[in-house]
C-alpha cells in the first residue's frame, strides 16, 4: 500500500481494495519502524489518525467523499493543529498546544484526509538543511549521511521514505522546492496569496506560502485542489476562482515556450547537475517544446536582498514570543526584563537569533534606508526581470538547487554558504511567483530537481508541464534503498 501515489490510493479506497483504517495502520507501522533512524516526525498522532480513518471509511461505505477521503498525509509542524503540539521546530513552542486549526489543516480535515502527524522542520522554517530544528536533524532516506534539505525536511524525508503518501510544506525562500529536489519529490510553491496562511506560523509574511509535497505532479494537483482558495481570515489571500488542477494535466505541451536563464547555468552550478538539467530540457524538446535563452540580470541580488527582507520581517513576527502569553518561559524570572531576555535567549536557537539580530539592525532608524528600503527597491527589479522574461516565454526552467544534497554538518559553520544553496529558489518568493520542483536525475545515489517557474496563478500549467515529463520519465517512481 505504501508504494502507491495518492491518485492510486484514492482509487483503491473507493474500490474497497483496502480500508482507510488498514492503510493508516500500515503507515503508522512504517513510521514506527523507520522514524527513529530518519527523525522526520516531531509528533505522530496515531489515535487522531485512526479516528479520522474510521470516519473516512464510513463515508466511503456510503459512496461519499472526495479524492482525498481516507488518504493519509503529514502536516509540517508549522501549521497549527487544534489540541496537538505545534512546535515550529523550536524549543520556544515545545509546550504549545494550538487552540485552533490552520486553514490548511481545516481544509484537509474537511476533505476527509487523515493526518498521520506533524513533521520536523528547521526552527521557524529558517534553514536549508533541517539542521536548525530543536528536535535534531532529519536524515535523507537516499543517503543517511546527507541532509534532506530544508526547511520542510521532515515532510520531504517522510514522503521519500514512504512514511506518508504526501505532506504539506511551506516555502519562504525555497523550503518546499529544495527539500523536494534533494529527496526526489515533486513540490509546488504556489503563487503568493493562493493558499491561506491563516494558522501557519509566520516567518517572513511577504514571502511565506504553503504548498504540497508529493511523489508526482498529479498528486500535487489533488492536494492543491484542497489547499487553494480564498480565506477571509488571511488578508493576503487572493479572492480568485480555484481552477480544476487535474483537468489540464494531460494537455499537450507542443509549442510550449521554455526560457533558460543564462544566470542559472553559470559558476556555482555543479557540472553533473547541469548535465541532468540539460537532459531534462531535451526531453521537453522531444515533447514539442521550444527552448530559448533568456536573462534574469538581477539574479545575483536575490540572496542578499532576501537576507535583509526575511530577517526584517522575522524580527517583527517573532517579537510575539516573549515568554508571557504562551510558549517557553524561563525559570524564576527576577523581573520583566529578565523574563523577556532569558525566555527568548533560552527558547530560540542560534540561527533564529542571528536572523532576529540582523532584522532588528536593518530596520533600525539609522540603517532603514541603507538596508531595508534599498532591499525593497531591488526586490522590485528582481520581480521586473521575471515579468519581462514571462512576456517572452511560458515557463522558466533551471535547476532547483546548485548541488545535490550535501552532508550533515557540512555547512553548519558557514551560514553564507548555506544561504547560497537557495540561489535559484529565493528570487521566486521575492517576486511572489509559483514554481514547481520535480525529480530529474541523480548524482550517485543523491537525487536532484528540475525547477519550473510560471506566471502568477499559472499553477495549472506548471502541473501540466511537470506531469507530461513524468509520463515519459521514471525518476519520480524510484524509491530509496531500504524503504521499498
Ligand atoms: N533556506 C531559506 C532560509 O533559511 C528559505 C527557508 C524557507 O523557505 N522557509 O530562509
Amino acid at each position: 500500500m505504501h508504494t502507491k501515489t495518492i491518485a492510486e490510493l484514492s482509487r483503491a479506497l473507493k474500490q474497497r481494495e483496502f480500508s482507510s483504517e488498514e492503510l493508516t495502520r500500515a503507515c503508522l507501522r512504517r513510521i514506527e519502524k523507520h522514524n527513529p533512524a530518519l527523525n522526520c516526525y516531531i509528533s505522530v498522532t496515531g489515535e487522531r489518525a485512526l479516528a479520522q480513518a474510521r470516519a473516512a471509511d464510513a463515508s466511503l461505505a456510503k459512496n461519499e467523499g472526495g479524492a482525498l477521503t481516507g488518504v493519509p498525509i503529514a502536516q509540517k509542524d508549522i501549521f497549527c493543529t487544534k489540541g496537538v503540539k505545534t512546535s515550529c521546530g523550536s524549543r520556544m513552542l515545545d509546550n504549545f498546544i494550538a487552540p485552533y486549526d490552520a486553514t490548511t489543516v481545516e481544509r484537509f480535515d474537511a476533505a476527509g484526509a487523515v493526518m498521520l502527524g506533524k513533521t520536523n522542520m528547521d526552527e521557524f522554517a529558517m534553514g536549508s538543511s533541517n539542521e536548525t530544528s530543536f528536535y535534531g536533524a532529519v536524515k535523507n532516506p537516499w543517503d543517511t549521511a546527507a541532509v534532506p534539505g530544508g526547511s520542510s525536511g521532515g515532510s520531504a524525508a517522510a514522503v521519500a521514505a514512504r512514511l506518508a503518501p504526501a505532506a504539506t510544506g511551506t516555502d519562504t525562500g525555497g523550503s518546499i522546492r529544495q527539500p523536494a529536489a534533494l529527496c526526489n519529490l515533486t513540490g509546488l510553491k504556489p503563487t503568493y496569496g493562493r493558499v491561506s496562511r491563516y494558522g501557519m506560523i509566520a516567518f517572513a509574511s511577504s514571502l511565506d506560502q504553503g504548498g504540497p509535497m508529493a511523489r508526482t505532479a498529479e498528486d500535487c494537483a489533488l492536494l492543491m485542489q484542497v489547499m487553494a482558495g480564498f480565506d477571509v481570515r488571511d488578508s493576503t489571500s487572493v479572492d480568485k476562482p480555484v481552477p480544476d488542477y487535474t483537468a489540464t494535466l494531460n494537455d499537450s505541451i507542443k509549442g510550449l515556450k521554455i526560457g533558460l536563464p543564462r544566470e542559472y547555468f553559470g559558476a556555482g552550478l555543479d557540472g553533473k547537475v547541469a548535465q541532468a538539467i540539460d537532459a531534462a530540457v531535451k526531453e521537453y524538446e522531444k515533447l514539442g517544446a521550444v527552448v530559448k535563452e533568456i536573462s534574469l540580470p538581477n539574479t545575483s541580488l536575490a540572496v542578499p536582498v532576501y537576507y535583509v527582507i526575511a530577517p526584517a520581517e522575522c524580527s517583527s513576527n517573532l517579537s510575539r514570543f516573549d515568554g508571557v502569553r504562551y510558549g517557553y518561559r524561563c525559570k524564576d524570572p527576577q523581573d520583566l526584563l529578565d523574563l523577556y531576555e532569558r525566555s527568548r535567549g533560552e527558547g530560540f536557537g542560534a540561527e533564529v537569533k542571528r536572523r532576529i539580530m540582523v532584522g532588528a539592525y536593518v530596520l533600525s532608524a539609522g540603517y532603514y534606508d541603507a538596508y531595508y528600503l534599498k532591499a525593497q527597491k531591488l526586490r522590485r527589479l528582481i520581480s521586473d526581470d521575471f515579468k519581462r522574461a514571462l512576456e517572452q516565454v511560458d515557463v522558466i526552467m533551471g535547476p532547483t538547487a546548485p548541488t545535490v544534497a550535501f552532508n550533515l554538518g557540512e555547512k553548519t559553520d558557514d551560514p553564507v554558504t548555506m544561504y547560497l544553496s537557495d540561489i535559484y529558489t529565493i528570487a521566486v518568493n521575492l517576486a511572489g511567483l509559483p514554481a514547481i520542483s520535480l525529480p530529474a536525475g541523480f548524482v550517485g545515489q543523491r537525487p536532484l530537481g528540475l525547477q519550473i517557474i510560471g506566471n502568477y496563478f499559472d499553477e495549472p500549467r506548471l502541473l501540466n508541464v511537470a506531469h507530461q515529463y513524468q509520463k515519459v520519465t521514471d525518476w519520480h517512481t524510484r524509491t530509496p534503498k531500504g524503504f521499498e
